[in-house]
């Protein structure tokens, strides 16, 4: 069984069977992923493999005990338009200047940046970039790669691009987390603020979670 069948044409490896036979009892509930649209579950199932027990984000008031919150892949013009439907925007925003944490993953990157080359959506504005949407290509243009990440201990990283987004400019405040062998950034930090163009939640390698707990808790 797959939880989500839309990772062209792939199944997901994740699946409840894996999360719930490994995952330890859940033991903290300060992060959140915004379950408006996309691959939340994912990460859900990956946060819940490392013990932790995520809120579903649907309204404002669920941000006010958050530490960190995960902005998933999917559709980022309807994730747009979902988070302002549900009064969330400003309510990101707020939580991001008082230092909550924000990972962004594709379509959550896209949400993330200050600036798009794209007429829409209009992003939340908070980390110092601009990107391009689907700047690889379309769906068949998706690819997977192995990177070396200096900041994930061991092994490279499998990175799964699923029309994916660019980074086509860094402010000063961001650093490169990870990049391709071309050296174009894939990976981008900016103090509690994380962007990936790629979908770590769709694989089996949870060390990329792990650095954005890491972040949350002030420890990286
Ligand atoms: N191309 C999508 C967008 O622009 C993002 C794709 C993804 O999240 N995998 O919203």
């Amino acid at each position: 069984m797959t939880t989500s069948g839309w990772v062209h044409g792939k199944p997901t490896p994740i699946t409840w069977e894996l999360a719930m036979q490994k995952a330890p009892i859940p033991r903290m509930s300060n992060i959140g992923v915004l379950a408006l649209q996309g691959d939340f579950l994912e990460h859900i199932l990956v946060l819940r493999h490392l013990g932790v027990d995520p809120v579903e984000v649907r309204k404002p008031e669920q941000l006010e005990a958050l530490a960190g919150l995960i902005i998933p892949g999917g559709e980022s013009t309807t994730m747009a338009n979902l988070m302002d439907a549900f009064e969330l925007r400003g309510a990101i925003q707020q939580r991001a200047r008082q230092a909550m944490a924000i990972w962004g993953s594709c379509a959550g990157m896209i949400l993330l940046a200050k600036h798009l080359v794209d007429e829409r959506p209009m992003p939340l504005g908070l980390m110092a970039m601009t990107v391009s949407r689907n700047a690889y290509g379309r769906q068949l243009e998706s690819f997977e790669t192995d990177l070396d990440i200096p900041a994930l201990q061991g092994k490279p990283f499998h990175a799964v691009f699923i029309r994916a987004p660019k980074f086509v400019g860094l402010g000063k405040n961001v650093e490169i987390v990870a990049e391709l062998p071309n050296g174009e950034a894939v990976a981008a930090r900016q103090g509690k603020l994380l962007a990936t163009s790629f979908h770590p939640e769709l694989t089996n390698d949870f060390r990329f979670h792990q650095y954005f707990l890491e972040i949350v808790h002030g420890t990286v």
